[in-house]
């Protein structure tokens, strides 16, 4: 299908209040043209130096949001403009972009990275680590990001009932940390595109797909 019907197909699709992230990283401008001419604005990347090519190409009312890997030492080059960071995985890492935001002024979204599959690859914070730092004084004084939930991805496995109950896991925890923030804690990003039904099911509020949407990346 092509990527304008696909994404109609998924605007349709997907029930109100969830949001869908196109993930557009190793494809062209051209895709992501394609993609916003049928009504796309939210895009997703992985990689900085692709994203800042493709924020100075296209319109500037699309929503960057990047959800790969983070360096610190990339930080500064996205924090103008990103409009969510969805990959958040360490203090260092928090600590850096709320340095930054504050050098300019800014209050930058983010997502809180959590480790829920059963390989040791994925990356995100132990959920345990993850509450003890949230609950301390280093944290508190951090007043240039706002934190507006956590993203986590399932077991890489055909297995419905693993990657059920790593998405299941995923919205407990999501659940468990809503009271230590406020109304603006509201994203549950879970999904891609082999399993995001299965996510939506569990609770998801946010989808991040890729290849049914670009077709595979090469
Ligand atoms: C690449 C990627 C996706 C999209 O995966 P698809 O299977 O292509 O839909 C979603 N989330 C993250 C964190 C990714 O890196």
């Amino acid at each position: 299908m092509a990527i304008g019907a696909k994404i109609k197909e998924l605007h349709d699709l997907l029930p109100q209040g969830i949001t869908l992230v196109a993930v557009s990283k190793f494809h062209p401008v051209e895709a992501i043209k394609e993609a916003y001419e049928a009504g796309q604005r939210i895009f997703g990347e992985s990689r900085v130096q692709e994203l800042l090519i493709k924020h100075e190409t296209l319109p500037k009312d699309i929503e960057w949001q990047m959800i790969g890997h983070l360096q610190t030492n990339k930080v500064r080059q996205i924090v103008p403009f990103i409009s969510l960071v969805q990959s958040v995985d360490s203090v260092r890492l928090i600590e850096c972009i709320n340095r930054e935001a504050q050098r300019i002024d800014r209050v930058v979204d983010i997502l809180l990275e959590i480790h829920i599959a059963q390989e040791e690859s994925k990356t995100g914070w132990r959920y345990e680590e993850l509450v003890d730092y949230l609950r301390s004084e280093e944290f508190s004084a951090l007043k240039n990001i706002r934190v507006r939930g956590v993203m986590g991805m399932a077991t890489n496995t055909d297995d419905e009932e693993i990657v059920r109950a790593d998405f299941e896991q995923l919205a407990h925890h999501y659940n468990e940390l809503k009271p230590l923030f406020g109304e603006e804690f509201d994203t549950l990003s879970m999904g891609m595109s082999d399993d995001y039904a299965l996510a939506i099911g569990c609770g998801s509020t946010m989808v991040r797909i890729g290849s049914s949407i670009f077709g595979d990346r090469y």
